[in-house]
């Protein structure tokens, strides 16, 4: 039987050949915008599968006919991941989202891939627990993209990465079978979107809710910023998330933030803690803001910015995936690449959190009135400088997969290769995604070269993505 009516029979309504729903597995939050004819993102199939035993068995039809698999959550990487590149069956995880066990004793949760970090959260408020970090796509992004991805978002400061915070995960690989990962053998999950295997079920270490306080400090000079970012991290202070902007970044609202305008031409300081003693850091804050020539914002103000956490996401507009950038840096690089940032010719918008006080993950686009040319100019630089200060970008996906071996190092990249040997020696899994594939790479080259001849501006003219769920969790924040 071809692999098609084997997935029909398997799969009925849950397998679909035509039609939109396939252009629309061709998209995603960023990558997809302006590829133009060199690149062609169209899945063959779309299937929705159910169950983790429904995912063995889809796994089995593909590696038999050797059609490619492309592991699916909300799609909002920016960087290609979720885009199938040599067609094949994209794997949509929307109706593996169950909460399928809270555990208050252990605090943990154990869920099914495609549930969104919101619908998590919101299950574990009703047991009095809380996520430890979330990313700020949280209200589409799933949990099981979010593992394959890797990354800090809000609760890093505490928590660090999403790889520490992970208790176990289960994947089927290639060959279909099922792989409990814990502990160090996570580095061969996390972060590699998918082309080891396909997420199916992940156990998270949460928290105790409690909470919130926030407070915001403005700033008009960003290396006056940076030292109160210096200070906070020097501090014993018990904060749960740490995060700036600078005034570009905030000036780009919604997709930088400040919905509200009170921070125009402002860079911001945003320091969250669960501590019940508020007062205490109440008074700290205000030293710190004395020291360093900021200003406290107004509580309203500061309770503003929690809850335009995800105005990013919740807006409808897109930054293509060339124009932006994530990366890593150490703390004591972020003085000098600010300093280096202001000698620029054109601003980049930063925006960033604090991991443990000892690394800073920053999030760094190109303001909308650059030209196409001046914002790829201005990210190269501000890429190039990180690297100098001893930093180093993250999520590889389709984007940067011809840089892998410098982004993951020698190591990793000689494990994986091995892994591929051993488990995916066609690379059906998630093709052209981390590892570079000789006849994709070029294609990526030149579907960028394109959109930058073509001159895709910045990121309002891009269309917009779908809607995100509305689930707004309810937690408690003064
Ligand atoms: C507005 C906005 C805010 C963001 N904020 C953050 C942030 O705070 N921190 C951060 O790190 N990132 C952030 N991101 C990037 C991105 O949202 C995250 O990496 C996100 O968690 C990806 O999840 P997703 O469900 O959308 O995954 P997708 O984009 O669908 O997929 C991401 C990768 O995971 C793979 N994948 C998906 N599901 C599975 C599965 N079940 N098994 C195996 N592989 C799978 C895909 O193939 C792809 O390679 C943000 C993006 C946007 C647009």
């Amino acid at each position: 039987m071809h692999w098609r009516e084997r997935l029909q029979a398997l799969f009925g309504e849950r397998a679909q050949f035509q039609g939109d729903v396939l252009s629309e597995h061709g998209r995603d939050g960023g990558a997809s915008a302006g590829f133009g004819p060199f690149l062609h993102t169209r899945p063959s199939a779309v299937v929705w599968p159910e169950s983790a035993g429904e995912v063995i068995e889809l796994v089995r039809i593909a590696a038999e006919a050797g059609v490619p698999l492309v592991p699916r959550g909300g799609a909002t990487s920016p960087w290609g991941g979720a885009l199938p590149v040599r067609g094949g069956i994209a794997v949509n995880f929307s109706r593996m989202a169950r909460v399928l066990e809270v555990d208050p004793t252990t605090q943990t949760v154990t869920v099914e891939p495609g549930v969104t970090w919101n619908r998590v959260e919101e299950a574990l408020l009703a047991h009095s627990l809380a996520l430890r970090l979330l990313p700020t796509s949280a209200p589409r992004s799933t949990v099981g993209g979010w593992v394959a991805e890797d990354g800090a978002g809000l609760g890093s400061y505490q928590y660090g990465y999403l790889h520490s915070n992970l208790q176990s995960v289960e994947m089927v690989t290639a060959t279909g079978e099922t792989l409990r990962s814990a502990g160090n053998d996570l580095r061969l999950v996390c972060g590699l979107e998918g082309i080891t295997g396909l997420i199916t079920r992940v156990t998270l270490k949460v928290a105790r809710e409690a909470p919130l306080s926030v407070w915001a400090l403005a700033y008009l000079s960003q290396a006056e910023l940076i030292r109160a970012l210096h200070l906070v991290f020097d501090s014993d202070w018990p904060l749960w998330h740490v995060a700036f902007r600078n005034a570009e970044a905030s000036n780009e609202a919604p997709v930088g933030a400040n919905r509200h305008g009170f921070a125009d031409d402002m860079g911001i300081l945003v320091l969250m803690s669960r501590d019940p003693d508020r007062h205490a850091l109440d008074a700290q804050v205000d030293a710190l803001a004395r020291f360093t020539g900021g200003r406290v914002l107004a509580p309203h103000q500061a309770v503003a910015e929690w809850d335009d956490r995800f105005a990013a996401m919740e807006s409808s507009l897109v930054i293509p995936g060339a124009l932006q950038r994530r990366l890593v840096l150490p703390r004591y690089g972020l003085t000098p690449l600010v300093e280096d940032l202001a000698e620029l010719q054109h601003p980049v918008a930063l925006q960033g959190v604090g991991v443990m006080g000892e690394e800073v993950a920053v999030h760094a686009f190109a303001p909308s009135f650059l030209s196409r040319r001046q914002a790829e100019r201005a990210l190269a630089t501000l890429e190039e400088r990180v690297g100098r200060y001893g930093g180093h970008p993250y999520s590889i996906g389709l984007l940067r997969a011809h840089e892998a071996a410098r982004i993951l190092g020698p190591r990793q990249m000689r494990e994986l290769i091995a892994w591929k040997k051993r488990y995916d020696p066609r690379h059906l899994l998630n093709p052209g995604k981390v590892l570079p594939s000789p006849g994709i790479s070029w294609r990526v080259r030149a579907a960028l070269a394109w959109s930058h001849v073509v001159g895709t501006p910045g990121p309002a003219a891009v269309p917009s993505r779908p809607e995100g769920e509305r689930v707004r969790p309810e937690t408690r924040v003064s």
